[in-house]
C-alpha cells in the first residue's frame, strides 16, 4: 500500500486535452484544412494563365499592331523602289513598271474609241523625287506633317515608287489635273467604269479616313508582283 502510494506520487499526469478557443486559432486550423484547395484553385488559374499566353501570343499583341499594322506614317503604307531595270519609259517622263505598260497603253487606246482622252501626268517617282514633293512643298505651303500627309505620301511611302501607279488627266479638262473635280470629266467617268477591265483600281477613295480623296490616282493589279506589292493595302481597313 505504501508503494503504491509512492507510485501515485510520481506518476505522470495524464495530458490534458486543451481545446483551441483563440478565434485566430480557429482561422488557422481552417487556413491548414482548406490549403489543399486553395493551393489546387491558385495552381488552375495559373495554369489557365499560362496557357492562354502561350496559346494566343496573336492576341496578345493585337494592342500593338493595332496602334499602326503594317507600319504605316500617317496613314500612308510603305513601298520600297522598284529596280530600275523593271522600269519603262512609255513617253516623256512618264515611266511605269514593264508589267503593266501594255495593259496601261491599251486602256488609253480603247478610251480613245469611246472619245476619252487619257492624259498620264505622273508615273513611276523615286523616292528622291518623292522626298522633294512631300518636304519641299510641305515648307512651302506652310504644311505641318499631318497635313502634308492628306494630299502627298512621305518618301518611302508612296504608290509611286513602286512603278505601280498612274495619274490621269482629262485632255479635254486640264483645268481638272490633280484636283478634286476630275471626278466630274468624262475620262473619270469612263475609267470607273472600265478601269478594272485593265487591272486599275482607284487607290484612295472617298471612305479613306487618312488620305484625301484622289480620283486621278489608280494602280495597276494585273501581275502577282502588283498583288504582291498592294496585298498589305487590299487587307487593310482604311477608315473607321
Ligand atoms: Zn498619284
Amino acid at each position: 500500500m505504501e508503494q503504491n502510494k509512492d507510485i501515485n506520487q510520481f506518476d505522470i499526469p495524464l495530458a490534458k486535452r486543451r481545446y483551441l478557443k483563440n478565434p485566430n486559432s480557429i482561422l488557422l486550423k481552417k487556413l491548414l484544412i482548406f490549403s489543399p484547395f486553395i493551393f489546387l484553385i491558385f495552381s488552375i488559374a495559373s495554369l489557365l494563365l499560362i496557357r492562354n499566353v502561350e496559346l494566343d501570343p496573336i492576341s496578345n499583341l493585337d494592342f500593338k499592331t493595332d496602334r499602326n499594322p503594317d507600319n504605316r506614317i500617317l496613314g500612308h503604307l510603305p513601298y520600297t523602289e522598284i529596280s530600275r531595270e523593271k522600269l519603262v519609259l512609255i513617253e516623256p517622263n512618264i515611266e511605269v513598271h514593264i508589267d503593266m505598260r501594255d495593259s496601261l497603253l491599251k486602256m488609253r487606246e480603247e478610251a480613245r474609241k469611246d472619245g476619252i482622252y487619257l492624259v498620264f501626268l505622273s508615273g513611276y517617282r523615286s523616292i528622291n523625287l518623292q522626298n522633294d514633293i512631300f518636304f519641299s512643298l510641305k515648307s512651302i505651303r506652310n504644311q505641318v506633317a499631318a497635313e502634308r500627309a492628306r494630299v502627298s505620301a512621305p518618301p518611302g511611302y508612296s504608290e509611286h515608287s513602286t512603278g505601280f501607279a498612274i495619274d490621269f488627266g482629262d485632255a479635254t479638262q486640264r483645268e481638272t489635273d490633280f484636283e478634286t473635280e476630275f471626278e466630274n470629266t468624262d475620262a473619270f467617268k469612263w475609267l470607273i467604269k472600265n478601269a478594272a477591265k485593265f487591272h486599275f483600281k482607284l487607290s484612295f477613295n472617298k471612305n479613306n479616313k487618312y488620305i484625301d480623296y484622289e480620283p486621278w490616282h489608280w494602280r495597276y493589279e494585273g501581275s502577282i508582283e502588283a498583288l504582291k506589292v498592294f496585298e498589305a493595302s487590299n487587307n487593310y481597313k482604311n477608315y473607321n
